[in-house]
């Protein structure tokens, strides 16, 4: 039997309006949750993942404040800012869309960013919290990968996990969150030697390399669960993940697709994200 479909646009459309929810009863309190977005350079895709951003924001009634800095501007100019909005009350969120113009120092940028409001989970104090196993702000991508698998009550405590892609923003915090939910864990990158002799292992396999097709269904198990975190724009334009979708999806248990998978569950997350970190704020104040 094909896999079931795991429809992350419907996944995510449930979350948003729970989350839609929690905005309003701020705001009946009068308090707006805020994210800050801060852009540097002009890289065409950030500008449509910051686009994409700042209208689901609008959309839950979370408000946003977009800053943009040419090129040439001074790594202190954009340092000052994060820390004028580590300040403002009204901030609740501030995340700097990567990749940065090479002069930037992306350990510098994100260890400014307070602990408090780092929505992506890229501080190293979050990183540290994924470690330990008491998370502050998980990583959006990873977080919407787990909110998948609990939607569709996969067990993970026991399973066989396999993640193929090691990054600091993907790979290793998904292999970290699951571990954190007791299932064995093995992380590949592009140095493993024969990937399919781990990725045939795998009762949960999460894909996040970028490398079209790389994936085939003789090396997944029968009744594997898929998750394709990849995104890839082929010649012809096609949107496309890493996972061979038509081939594999007669394996597999479950499977997501691309587009329309993890994809809408991450800008979700930082929704999620900003709207906990508002509530925490208020927590904290009333407690004084
Ligand atoms: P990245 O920083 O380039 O990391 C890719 C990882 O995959 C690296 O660890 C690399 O190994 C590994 N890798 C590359 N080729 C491999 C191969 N042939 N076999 C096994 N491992 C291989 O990328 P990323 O930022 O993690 O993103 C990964 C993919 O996810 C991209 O397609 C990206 O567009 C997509 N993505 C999607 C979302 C979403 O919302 N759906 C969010 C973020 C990223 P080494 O470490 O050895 O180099």
């Amino acid at each position: 039997m094909p896999a079931k479909v795991i429809d992350g646009n419907e996944v995510s459309a449930l979350i948003r309006k729970e989350i839609g929810g929690r905005v309003e009863q701020m705001r009946r309190h009068g308090i707006v949750p805020g994210l800050a977005v801060i852009v540097i350079g002009n890289n065409a895709a950030s500008a449509v993942y910051v686009r994409n951003k700042i209208r689901a924001c609008e959309d839950v009634g979370i408000r946003s404040f977009r800053f943009d800095f040419g090129e040439s501007a001074s790594p202190e100019d954009v340092l000052s800012v994060i820390e004028e909005l580590n300040n403002r009350q009204d901030v609740h969120g501030i995340l700097v869309q990567l990749p940065l113009p090479p002069k930037f120092s992306i350990g510098s940028i994100l260890r400014t960013i307070s602990a408090d409001k780092d929505v992506d989970g890229f501080h190293l104090y979050n990183v540290g919290g994924l470690v330990v196993g008491d998370t502050v702000f998980p990583p959006c991508t990873p977080y919407g990968v787990v909110k998948l698998l609990e939607h569709e009550n996969i067990t993970i405590e026991g399973k066989n996990v396999v993640v193929v892609g090691a990054s600091n923003i993907v790979g290793k915090p998904i292999a970290l969150m699951l571990m954190q939910r007791d299932a064995t864990v093995c992380i590949c990158h592009a140095k493993t030697r024969d990937l399919a002799q781990f990725t045939i292992l795998a009762d949960i396999l999460v894909v996040a390399a970028g490398k079209p097709n790389l994936i085939l269904p003789q090396m997944v198990k029968t009744g594997a669960v898929v998750i394709d975190v990849g995104i890839n724009r082929l010649a012809n334009g096609k949107l496309v993940g890493d996972v061979d979708f038509n081939g594999v999806k007669e394996k597999a248990s479950y499977i997501t697709p691309v587009p329309g998978g993890v994809g809408p569950m991450t800008v979700t997350m930082l929704l999620e994200n900003t709207i906990s970190s508002a509530e925490r704020a208020i927590k904290q104040k009333s407690s004084v």
